[in-house]
Order: C-alpha cells, then structure tokens, then sequence
C-alpha cells in the first residue's frame, strides 16, 4: 500500500477541502493555489506518473469536467491545465492542476507564486462555487 499525502486525502485520512468526487478522481483546493480555486484533480487508485495511469481517458474525461467547472464556477477567462511528471512533482501521486485565469493576472510561463486562503470558509466558498457549476 502507497501512503502519500494524497491516498490519504482519497481515503479521507486526511481533511481537504473537496470539490468532487467520484470511482475514478478526487478533486480537491490546493491548500497553496497559484490563484484562488486552483483545483487538484487525483486517480482514486494510487498511480504515481502518467505513464503508470491506468484508465487515462476516464480520469481526463475528470479533468475536462473539472476545468469547465472552474471557468464557469468562477467566471475565470479560461484556465491552466498542467501536470508535472517526477521534476517538481511534489506529490508522488499523479495530480492535475487546473488553475483559473484571468487575462493580465500575471502568470508567466512557469513560474508559480502562490497564495493562500485567508480561512476555510472561504476555501470552501471557491470549493462550493466550482462544485455548483458541476451541476
Ligand atoms: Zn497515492
């Protein structure tokens, strides 16, 4: 049995604030979002890379869902969908991001300034809000 921070958050060892959840993904906020509403999008099975994946268009078919939620949710111009593989994954357990944007919001190229949450209700007012556009 893998133990990352993440199994545990699917397992619910670990409190995250979810935004979805189903047999195939867990979505969650990340607790340090680039922007407010960034959304971590993890295979239920442990899976550590993409090329360990199994199941890959069910889980991207996860993500699709989960970005149109957080531009609709959010009312964002669009969003950042990315993936790190080993190089500055922080999380040895496969996970999506999916940022929302705005234009001139100041994201260029790859870096990633980070942000927090000023208390969990509010994480949960983003959780709820991208949940709701979910339908
Ligand atoms: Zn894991």
């Amino acid at each position: 049995m893998s133990t990352d921070l993440f199994c545990e958050i699917v397992s619910g060892e670990r409190p995250a604030t979810i935004v979805d959840s189903d047999e195939v993904s867990v979505s969650f906020l990340d607790t340090r979002p680039v922007f407010k509403g960034h959304v971590l999008v993890v295979p239920r099975a442990h899976a550590e890379t993409l090329s360990d994946l199994t199941g890959v268009g069910p889980f991207f078919e996860r993500v699709q869902r989960m970005a149109r939620a957080v531009e609709q949710g959010l009312e964002a111009g669009g969003t950042f969908v990315a993936m790190n593989n080993r190089v500055s994954q922080s999380v040895a357990h496969l996970h999506v991001h999916v940022v929302p944007r705005v234009k001139k919001d100041g994201l260029r190229g790859f870096f990633w300034p980070r942000t927090t949450y000023a208390s969990a209700e509010e994480a949960a007012s983003y959780a709820e809000r991208i949940a709701k556009a979910l339908g």
